[in-house]
Formats: C-alpha cells, sequence, structure tokens
C-alpha cells in the first residue's frame, strides 16, 4: 500500500485464536451449580481465570447463577479498585482511512464522510477546549491512512502535551489507531504515550474476512491480531485490546479476548492493561451490519464475566451507550469512562449538538463532564483523573497498583482525591463542587490517621488555596 510500510508480523506471530476450540468450549452441555460456583469463588479470591472457565460462566444460564456472577462483579470492582472511575475524553485528529470495514463512517467508500484531519492550530484549539472543561486524560483516534504515520501520530502526541494554559494541562495521551510496525511504535512510544489501544472488532476468522475485505489493509487479520504483541516487543508496555460488540456471537468474543489476555501475560509477563467493549451504533452512510446483536441484557454479562475472569484488567465503558445504561452498568466492574465526548472532527469547538454525519458513528451519552462527574458522586463513585503510576513509570510488568497490598489507600485514593479538587476548584460547576466537597469529606473520614493522610490533607489544602497543582504520590 503506497505510503505505508509494509505489513511485518513479529518472528514469532501466532494465530492464537481457534474458532473450533472456542465454539466446542461454548457448545458445552448447561454447567453443574456445583462448578459455576467454584470458579466464582476462585474469582473472589482475585485470581484471572482460563479460557475454559471463562467458558463455564458464559453457559451459566440459571437466574441464580447468573445473579451470583453479577454480585461477584460487584464485590471485585469494590475491593480491586474501590469506588474510584478513572475519566478520560476522544480526541479524533482525522477520518482519512483506506479501510473498508463495512460499519464505520469513516471507510473509504463512505462519500457522505466530510475528510478532514485538524491542522496543528486546530488540534491545540481541541486540547485547550478540553482543558477548559477540566479533562487531564485524552485518546488521540486516527483513521488508517499514509497521512497518519508515526512520526504524525507522535507530533500529535506532543503537541498535545506541550498545550496548556492556566491550569490546564493534558498529563497521559492514549492512543486508538492502526496497527503498526515495531519501528512504528518506538517512535510513538518515545512521544510518551500512555496506552495503545487496537481493537481486534471480531476475533471470529469468518467474521473478520467478511467485513473487512482482504485487498484491504485491514483485512489481514494475524498482523491486526499480532498487533500489540509488536508493542509491547517495541517498549510500549502498556497496551488495550478490544471488540466491537454487535458483529459477531459475544460469547465467542469474550472467551477470544480472555483468550488475548492470557496469550498476552504467557507471552510477555504482562496482559493488557485494558480491555474495551464498544457496541456497534448506526453510522452515517454505513448501513448496520447488523449481524449478532448483543442486547442490553447480553452486555450486562459481557462485563460482569470479563471482571471475574481477568480482575486486574481494567475495563472501559465508552459513551457509545446512552446515560441510564452507563449509569446501572458502573457497578459491574468498569473502571475507566469517556465524558463530555465529541467525537466529530474539531467537535469540542462545534455547537452543543453532534452533528452525525461529521462522526464516525452516532453517540449515546452527550452530556458533559461536568454533569457526567456529579452523577458518579451523587451515586457514591471517586471521579479520578490520576496519572501518578504512567508518569512514576509504574506500567506494564511494574505496575503494582494491585501487586503491593495497600497500594490503593496509599496512592490511588489520595490521588483520586487530589485531581478531583483540582477539578471542583478548577472547573466544576456550584451543585458538583457541593457533591464532591460532601464526597471529599466522607473519603478522608474512611482514611486512617497516617502520615499519608496528613500529607494528603495538607494537598488539598494547596490546591484551594494556591496555583499548587499536580500533586501526586
Ligand atoms: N482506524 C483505527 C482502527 O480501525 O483500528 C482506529 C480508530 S477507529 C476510528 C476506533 C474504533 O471505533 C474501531 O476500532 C471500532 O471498534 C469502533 N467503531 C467503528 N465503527 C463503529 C460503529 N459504527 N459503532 C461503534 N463503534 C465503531
Ligand atoms: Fe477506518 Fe478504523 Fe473506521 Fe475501519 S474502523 S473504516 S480502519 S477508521
Amino acid at each position: 500500500m503506497a505510503g505505508l510500510p509494509a505489513m511485518k508480523n513479529s518472528d514469532d506471530a501466532v494465530d492464537f485464536i481457534n474458532d473450533a476450540y472456542l465454539n466446542k468450549l461454548l457448545n458445552g452441555p448447561s454447567p453443574e451449580p456445583g462448578l459455576v460456583r467454584e470458579i466464582i469463588s476462585k474469582s473472589l479470591d482475585k485470581q484471572p481465570l482460563s479460557v475454559e472457565e471463562t467458558a463455564v460462566l458464559l453457559r451459566a444460564n440459571e437466574t441464580e447463577l447468573v445473579e451470583s456472577i453479577f454480585q461477584t462483579a460487584r464485590a471485585l470492582k469494590e475491593t480491586v479498585y474501590g469506588n474510584r472511575i478513572v475519566l478520560f475524553a476522544p480526541l479524533y485528529v482525522g477520518n482519512y482511512c483506506i479501510n473498508e470495514c463495512s460499519y464505520c463512517g469513516f471507510q473509504c467508500k463512505n462519500s457522505l464522510a466530510v475528510r478532514r484531519t485538524l491542522t496543528q492550530a486546530e488540534l491545540k484549539e481541541q486540547v485547550l477546549a478540553l482543558e477548559a472543561a477540566g479533562h487531564k486524560r485524552l485518546i488521540l483516534v486516527f483513521g488508517e491512512h499514509a497521512k497518519y504515520d508515526a512520526d504524525f501520530i507522535a507530533e500529535q502526541v506532543r503537541t498535545v502535551y506541550s498545550t496548556r494554559s492556566g491550569h490546564g494541562e493534558i498529563r497521559r495521551v492514549n492512543i486508538n489507531a492502526a496497527p503498526m510496525d515495531l519501528e512504528g511504535y518506538r517512535i510513538i512510544k518515545a512521544a510518551g504515550i500512555g496506552t495503545y489501544q487496537i481493537f481486534q472488532e471480531t476475533y471470529h476468522h469468518e467474521t473478520y474476512a467478511r467485513l473487512h475485505p482482504s485487498h484491504t489493509r485491514k483485512g489481514n487479520y494475524l498482523y491486526r491480531l499480532d498487533g500489540l504483541s509488536r508493542a509491547l516487543e517495541a517498549g510500549c508496555d502498556d497496551v488495550g485490546i478490544g471488540v466491537l460488540f454487535g458483529l459477531h456471537d459475544w460469547r465467542f468474543e469474550v472467551l477470544a479476548l480472555v483468550a488475548h489476555a492470557v496469550h498476552l501475560k504467557e507471552r510477555y509477563g504482562v496482559g493488557p492493561h485494558t480491555i474495551s467493549f464498544p457496541r456497534l451504533r448506526p453510522a452515517s452512510g454505513a448501513p448496520l451490519p447488523n449481524l449478532s446483536a448483543a442486547t442490553d441484557a447480553d452486555f450486562k454479562k459481557v462485563i460482569a464475566i470479563l471482571r471475574l475472569a481477568v480482575p486486574y484488567t481494567g475495563l472501559i465503558l465508552t459513551a457509545r451507550e446512552n446515560a441510564d445504561l452507563r449509569r446501572e452498568l458502573m457497578s459491574f466492574g468498569v473502571s475507566q469512562i469517556d465524558a463530555g465526548s465529541r467525537i466529530e472532527i474539531g467537535g469540542y469547538t462545534l455547537g452543543q449538538n453532534q452533528v452525525v454525519d461529521r462522526e464516525q458513528f452516532e453517540l449515546g451519552d452527550t452530556r458533559s463532564l461536568d454533569s457526567v462527574i456529579r452523577e458518579l458522586l451523587q451515586d457514591g463513585y471517586l471521579p479520578s483523573f490520576c496519572t501518578a503510576c504512567y508518569r512514576l513509570g509504574r506500567t506494564g510488568e511494574h505496575f503494582m497498583e494491585f501487586a503491593i497490598p495497600g497500594f490503593i489507600k496509599r496512592y490511588c485514593t489520595p490521588n483520586a482525591l487530589a485531581t478531583l479538587t483540582e477539578y471542583l476548584v478548577d472547573y466544576a460547576s456550584p451543585e458538583t463542587r457541593q457533591a464532591g466537597q460532601e464526597l471529599i469529606e466522607k473519603e478522608l473520614a474512611k482514611l486512617q490517621d497516617s502520615p499519608t493522610k496528613s500529607e494528603l490533607e495538607k494537598r488539598l489544602r494547596q490546591i484551594e488555596e494556591t496555583d499548587k497543582r499536580d500533586l501526586y504520590f
């Protein structure tokens, strides 16, 4: 393909998705309740599940067992992550694309799409708008095109980090873009990225081939499947996997996601940092393939079973879902959400309503960051903009968040409280500020007296009374 590097897999690239085996696991008989309970108690003990064990949970249909899976997901969310929810926003940089993914508004055959790439000045303008709303963490999103090579993406990352105004700054930039070669990942890593995300869309080979024609770059299943292995080999030790639910049987996809996580952990000693589970949305100029819809009830199981199978992996629920469902699903083990999102190119400086023919797909939750934060606070969650681990090099196999007992109390909760205080002081509406202060008081009361608590209280006062910001543990 002109302008893009040849697609070379890592030397030991392997297609670890065996469709026949996964189908066999899914088509087994209804499991004995005793076996299901045994697996549930293994995950309550925070042990990751195997593909085979996950399949047993997926085959459990009795109401009582399903309810028990849901309860375990809620309990794990509470014990592993506490009540923190990390917030971010997507920033679409360019929608030129050479691929023909039939579900996506950016596909090259969509003649209705308004094609644009943000100029450097426009990118800065978008970043300033996001900072003015209070964001600290972004994910940059790109179509696949020779224009968006590794050097270009790295330049956008540097521009985002260097665009600051007042207390506004972006402290973590993640990427969602096409798979790169080793050299590409090295270039992007050097620009200081957080997570590199690639969604396989569907792990089911036949469906993948149908939706991504073989003459297109994305038609190479193995190159995409191996994409994050190459990222890890090139030193990007923080990667995110995902599936676009609605293309193939959701139960197959959950098993395949777990197989992918197991593969990365076995081979590189580190599993994916996050799993995303976008659901198919209507897209202008891309008639819905509507192959295998995951209903809301199915979707709850997707999230709960993933929570049990990979207790230490972050789960990302996007604004593709509507506000009510997001509120309900939050308790099932979600650890990150986007909020105040706009996905038109240049969307953060457009008016209030989404402009559907400029989007890749239609968003379900278009509320502002402030109203999402207010709802989280009222529901007892602790919104966090923390970026400390990544900036202190606590990533990949050095990622300590869950390995060290007491890590959350010593680092995550104080950092969440400090970043929330920054948000409340600098950006929040009076009602959100009120709700935030009430939650902060409750959280401080929960912390035992310790040098960390006194230091935290000192820092919260500094944020309130001075210009000091970014005070992390
Ligand atoms: N072009 C790159 C790629 O395909 O990997 C990255 C960016 S793409 C804009 C980001 C993700 O959006 C895709 O991986 C896909 O899962 C998701 N997506 C595409 N069309 C969608 C739709 N109609 N509804 C919901 N999500 C969609
Ligand atoms: Fe292009 Fe990605 Fe959309 Fe496929 S999903 S058409 S590769 S932007």
